[in-house]
This record gives structure tokens, C-alpha cells and sequence, in this order.
């Protein structure tokens, strides 16, 4: 077959766009390295009857009508509101901190003098930067402020990105807001719900299409080759004049010609315990990485519509640096983004706009966060205006 377009990864970013172009007419190769469709989202029924996410727990919420509807055309949905506890001082407490969260830790007395303060100051049902917090100039705000921050943010946010206390940004982490009310969502969007079936199958939807191929266990790097000084994409040996979309990491595809992008990486420690193992989906521990060296553990059955199982399965989450050649912390899964390795990927889209055909699309080759909501609707308008 003679392919107008060819994608490389079957994530959100590359299935979303073959979809919408192959409804279009075109006739559309996807190139994945792993032997599964999905990306990151990726998820399947396991061993124990839990549909477990094998790179991490995937939530959907969004306030975005445009990503829920074009989904839709995939999956029915159940209504799921995730909650959140942190490991703090030993107890259990809501994450987002909350009014909730403040009961939990601190005796009754001054649990009520902290909340009285906070709701006279601010107003209650308001989301207040943690950052703000801790600059107001009253006492018991900045007591409290202090305490959120060492026991909620510091030690989370120094494994998470394996930050020294020193490197840790107050504009970044203190964004994170402290919620003055008893709601205990982790999120507040619109739509927060979970697909039906799972999120492989709305994969095996969007791709089920006559213009359609995918091709799995492919690295296209050894079918696919882009030579931004001549302006040629070839493909299997010969001239490809079509369009190719790239989804993977963008340093590899240039074979890392300007050096190396950041990225931090996770390792996921499945276990399987007998019944359920904690009261909610997601259990993060705030502390320092002497007490518990991961960042959270997932139990997945709490997100399914229904699970009777006698057997569970959690991951226990662990942040490590990127390192293709290692055996831990091999897969990329979050840019990092610092002044340097800004110019540095700035550097390789100069090389890929040399390259009229090739468009980097999605959270590794864009070198940005995106949620699932977030590119699907990137994703779709990209390949209409494509
Ligand atoms: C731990 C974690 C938890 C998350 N939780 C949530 C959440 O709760 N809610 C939410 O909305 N979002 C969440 N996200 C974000 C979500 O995963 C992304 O929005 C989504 O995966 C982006 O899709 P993508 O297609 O850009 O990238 P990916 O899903 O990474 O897909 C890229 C694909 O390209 C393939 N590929 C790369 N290089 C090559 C190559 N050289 N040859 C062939 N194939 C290649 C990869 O194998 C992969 O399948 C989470 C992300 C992580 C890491």
C-alpha cells in the first residue's frame, strides 16, 4: 500500500490523529516499538481479575467537552471521583490538604482554630497556592502554611523529581493549592469518569479503520530515516513523500546528534496481596525518601465500576532519572523541564522544521505535559488542520 501518512507510537497523540486523517481519506501506517497499542494508557486484566495500568495509574477528567465527545464515539463511560490520602505523621489524611485533612492531624481545639482562620481570611470553598500561604503574615496561617509544606509538598516533590531541597522552585511547587473546604476530590473537573471496558479498547476502536495499519514490536528507526540537511524522509530504503507524525522522543529520532534530553522515569513494583490493601485508589507518601523511598501506591481495583475479587494488585511507585541503558528507570516519562533542556529541545525542533513532512506531535516529541483530555484535543485538531 502506497501510505499518505505515517505515525510513529499508538498512544493518545498518534491514534487520535491516524483516526481523524484516515476519515479523511488517507491512507495511514502506525509504527509502535511495544507489542501493544494504548502508549502510556495501556491497560489489560490481570492475574488477580484487576484491570491493572501497566505504566501507571490513568485517571480521565477534563472540563473538555470536545476530548469526552470525541472518545465517546469509542467507549461508554461509569462516573469515578478519585480520592487521594497522604501518609502524613503517621496517619491517613485527604490529598488535596483540606478542611478534612486538618480534623485528621491536629487535636480538636486547634484543628477548629486553624479552620476558623483560614475560612475568615480567605473564604470557604476557595483554593489558596501553598506559596500565598506562606507569605500571609499572620502567625497561626504561617504555622500552618509551614506545616503543609514540609509534610504535603517537600519531601513529595524532591523524590518525585529528585530534587535537592535547594533546586526546589517555590513558583513551581508552591502553585499547588491548599483546598479551604470538606470536598476530597483529587479532581474538581466536569467529567470524571472511566471507560467501560478499559482504555486499550477504545485504542482497538479508533484504530479499527479500512485506511488503517498498524504495525507492532517496530522501532522505526530502523525502517524510517530523517535527514533534515537534504529535506528526505525515507522509508524501507526509498523516498517517502507523505506525511510522517512522530510521537516518540525527539533526541532519538535525530540520533541524539545535539546530546541527550532529560527525562524522569518511574519503576512500578506490582505486587499482589490478599483482599483489599488500603481504603482508596492512590496512598502518596509525603516523606523523606529515608522513611519510604517511593512516591505513592496505586491499588487498581478501587478505580473499576466493580471488583469482587479475592486477590489485589497495587504498584508501588518509584521516580528514578532517565537512562536508556538502564535496567530500571528505562522508559521516558516525564520531560524535565529546566532553562537548559528548554534551548536543548528548542535546538532539535530547529533541526525537525528542516524536514517540511515531519510534525512532532504529543507529550514526549512536544517535550510537554499533556493529560489524556488534553492531547486528544491537540491530537484532533492537529490532523484536521493537517
Ligand atoms: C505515570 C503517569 C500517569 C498519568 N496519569 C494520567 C492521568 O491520571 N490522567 C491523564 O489525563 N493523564 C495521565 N497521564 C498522561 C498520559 O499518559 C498522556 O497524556 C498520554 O500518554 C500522552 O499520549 P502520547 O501519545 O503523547 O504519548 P504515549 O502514551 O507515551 O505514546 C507514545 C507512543 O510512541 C511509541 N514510540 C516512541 N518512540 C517510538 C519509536 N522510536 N518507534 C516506535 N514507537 C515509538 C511509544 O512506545 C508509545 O506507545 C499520565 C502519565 C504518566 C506518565
Amino acid at each position: 500500500m502506497n501510505y499518505d501518512v505515517i505515525v510513529v507510537g499508538a498512544g493518545y497523540a498518534g491514534s487520535t490523529a491516524a483516526r481523524v486523517l484516515a476519515e479523511k481519506g488517507n491512507h495511514v501506517l502506525i509504527l509502535e516499538k511495544r507489542s501493544h497499542i494504548g502508549g502510556n494508557a495501556y491497560d489489560y486484566i490481570d492475574e488477580n481479575h484487576v484491570r491493572r495500568h501497566e505504566y501507571g495509574p490513568h485517571l480521565f477528567h477534563t472540563n473538555s467537552g470536545k476530548a469526552v465527545e470525541f472518545l465517546s464515539r469509542f467507549t461508554e463511560w461509569y462516573p469515578y471521583e478519585h480520592r487521594v490520602l497522604g501518609y502524613i505523621r503517621g496517619k491517613l489524611v485527604p490529598i488535596p490538604f483540606n478542611l478534612t485533612s486538618i480534623e485528621k492531624i491536629f487535636e480538636k481545639e486547634k484543628a477548629d482554630h486553624l479552620k476558623q482562620v483560614l475560612i475568615d481570611t480567605y473564604g470557604m470553598e476557595k483554593k489558596v497556592p501553598i506559596l500565598e500561604l506562606r507569605e500571609n503574615e499572620d502567625p497561626t496561617i504561617k504555622e500552618l502554611a509551614e506545616f503543609i509544606f514540609e509534610n504535603v509538598f517537600k519531601y513529595y516533590t524532591m523524590k518525585q523529581w529528585g530534587y535537592t531541597v535547594e533546586e526546589i522552585d517555590p513558583a513551581v511547587t508552591g502553585r499547588v493549592p491548599v483546598h479551604i473546604s470538606y470536598d476530597d476530590r483529587y479532581f474538581q473537573d466536569r467529567f470524571q469518569q472511566m471507560p467501560a471496558e478499559g482504555f486499550t479498547p477504545i485504542f482497538e476502536k479508533m484504530l479499527d479503520h479500512e485506511n488503517i495499519e498498524v504495525r507492532l514490536n517496530v522501532n522505526v528507526l530502523d525502517l524510517v530515516q530523517v535527514d533534515p540537511e537534504n529535506n528526505t524522509i525515507t522509508f524501507e530504503g526509498k523516498p517517502f513523500a507523505g506525511k510522517l507524525i512522530y510521537t516518540g522522543i525527539v533526541d532519538e529520532l535525530f540520533g541524539y546528534c545535539l546530546g541527550e534530553l532529560p527525562y524522569r522515569s518511574l519503576y512500578f513494583d506490582v505486587q499482589t496481596h490478599t483482599g483489599v490493601f488500603q481504603p482508596v485508589c492512590t496512598v502518596n507518601y509525603p516523606t523523606p525518601e529515608e522513611v519510604h523511598p517511593y512516591t505513592r501506591i496505586t491499588e487498581y481495583r478501587h478505580m473499576m465500576a466493580s471488583c469482587d475479587s479475592d486477590t489485589t494488585t497495587i504498584a508501588v511507585e518509584y521516580p528514578y532519572a532517565y537512562d536508556k541503558d538502564a535496567e530500571k528507570g528505562n522508559i521516558p516519562y516525564y520531560p524535565v523541564f529546566t532553562g537548559d533542556s528548554e534551548a536543548a529541545y528548542q535546538a532539535y525542533v530547529k533541526l525537525a522544521e528542516k524536514v517540511d513532512n515531519l510534525y512532532l506531535l504529543g507529550r514526549l516529541a512536544e517535550y510537554r505535559y499533556y493529560n489524556m483530555d488534553a492531547i486528544v484535543e491537540r491530537a484532533v485538531t492537529f490532523a484536521e488542520e493537517l
